[in-house]
């Protein structure tokens, strides 16, 4: 059982005590999507094993954690039709991190989409986060 912090909130939905919309899981990572997506499909991509960022997290997990992210972004081009992908993982409050449990940011790009980077974050429409999620899970 992988280390976990009890006031963690990604911890949480690594338990499965809060729920998420799941889309991949592997023996050291999980990803699900985000609840305030930046654009459709946007998800993010957590190792198992609570770590505040890129200082704390174990380099196994940070390797795992890009490979699910590889995986994630081609499903994306392939299920969504995205045009291009953003990966994005921020490390401290100076650097818009928000959630200290080590998170990559898997965007999906369409041609000509609006987004502006910093995204202001909005809650999405939830049935249409599920319909996205069910695109990209397995
Ligand atoms: P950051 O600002 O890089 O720390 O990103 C944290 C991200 O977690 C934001 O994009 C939030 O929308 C997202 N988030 C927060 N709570 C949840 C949740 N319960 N389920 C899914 N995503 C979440
Ligand atoms: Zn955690």
């Amino acid at each position: 059982m992988a280390t976990a912090d009890p006031d963690c909130l990604f911890c949480k939905i690594v338990a499965g005590d809060i729920p998420a919309t799941v889309v991949a899981e592997d023996e050291r990572t999980v990803s699900f999507m985000d609840i305030n997506p930046a654009t459709r499909g946007h998800a993010l991509v957590i190792p198992r094993a609570h770590a505040r960022d890129l200082h704390e997290i174990d380099t196994d997990d940070l390797k795992a954690v890009a490979a699910a992210a590889q995986r994630l972004a081609a499903r994306q081009l392939e299920r969504l039709g995205a045009a291009g992908v953003n990966l994005l993982n921020s490390n401290g409050a100076a650097a818009w991190q928000t959630v200290f449990h080590f998170h990559m940011h898997v965007i999906p790009r369409y041609e000509d989409d609006p987004l502006k980077l910093p995204w202001l974050p909005a809650s999405g429409d939830m049935d249409d986060v599920a319909a996205a999620g069910a695109q990209l899970a397995r």
